[in-house]
């Protein structure tokens, strides 16, 4: 292929989004892995983004030893790292926005009533749309939905191909800031990507079924849609998603080069 004169060259900006909840294990290696080869590949920047909203779920330090990690296997970030922790102005904005232009409301209803109605979604229970035309509740305290409507979201993942999802029947309208005030990841996710002028997102594909409520919000929201590559994810013996909860699965800061090489032989390469 031939190489566009630089001024010509389409940008690209991508991004690995770690979460604090505990070490870089070898799933998250992969991920970062491959949104930093990719954006390499197209002469692309790659920034860092700590996913660090949710203090209950985190680990104290986690955050740093990622960090640490990732310069120890060689990963060079192209800005300084946004904290997510740093953010809620902005996503409290949006989620004004969003009340304000009808696209969310205040749900004052409990884990039980909302089970209580029976339906089930790829995430568990649907949430059946009690409070969508609901008075504003005089209760202090109740989580911000996100209305879904009866939207259906196509896209074109790169790896995965034509993808369509009708959000209402396999999600519900879901939770955009919780009872407790703190925001939720589909939400902060989407204000940052834009923030940060994310072009290309390449992240495990245990986020596939999120990306169609990302997409609609960055509609609600008049935000630009980034292109999404969901990439395999990496299972333990038991065919079980690799998380952060096992240390059995952390990768070994003291061992880059091994570790680095079966991330790389994972992803297909050689
Ligand atoms: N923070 C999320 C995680 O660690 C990833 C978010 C994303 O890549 O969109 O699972
Ligand atoms: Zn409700």
């Amino acid at each position: 292929m031939k190489t566009m004169p630089l001024h010509k060259q389409p940008v690209y900006i991508g991004r690995f989004a770690p979460s604090p909840s505990g070490p870089l294990h070898f799933g998250s290696l992969v991920a970062a892995m491959g949104s930093y080869l990719d954006a390499r590949t197209h002469q692309g920047q790659w920034l860092l983004r700590m996913e660090d909203l949710d203090p209950p779920r985190e680990k104290p330090g986690a955050a740093d030893d990622i960090l640490r990690t990732l310069e120890a296997f060689g990963f060079q970030w192209d800005a300084s790292i946004l904290y997510q922790s740093t953010r809620t102005l902005a996503y409290q904005e949006a989620v004004d926005t969003l009340i304000q232009a009808g696209h969310a409301y205040p749900c004052t209803c409990s884990r039980k009533q909302i089970a209580e109605s029976g339906l089930i979604g790829i995430e568990g229970h649907i949430y059946p749309g009690t409070c969508r035309n609901r008075p504003a509740p005089t209760r202090q305290r109740f989580a911000i939905r996100f209305n879904t409507e009866s939207h259906t979201v196509t896209f074109i993942d790169r790896i995965h191909g034509h993808l369509t999802q009708h959000i209402a029947s396999e999600m519900g309208d879901f939770i955009i800031k919780r009872i407790d005030g703190l925001f939720a990841y589909q939400l902060s996710v989407v204000v940052d990507d834009a923030y940060q002028g994310i072009t290309h997102v390449v992240r495990g594909a245990d986020l596939l079924h999120s990306t169609p409520r990302q997409i609609m919000l960055q509609q609600r929201l008049h935000l630009e849609t980034p292109s999404y590559a969901h990439l395999p994810l990496v299972m333990d013996e038991n065919g079980k998603k690799l998380s952060k909860q096992t240390q059995a699965h952390r990768v070994d800061k003291k061992k880059p080069l091994p570790e680095l090489i079966a991330a790389f032989e994972f992803l297909g390469q050689q």
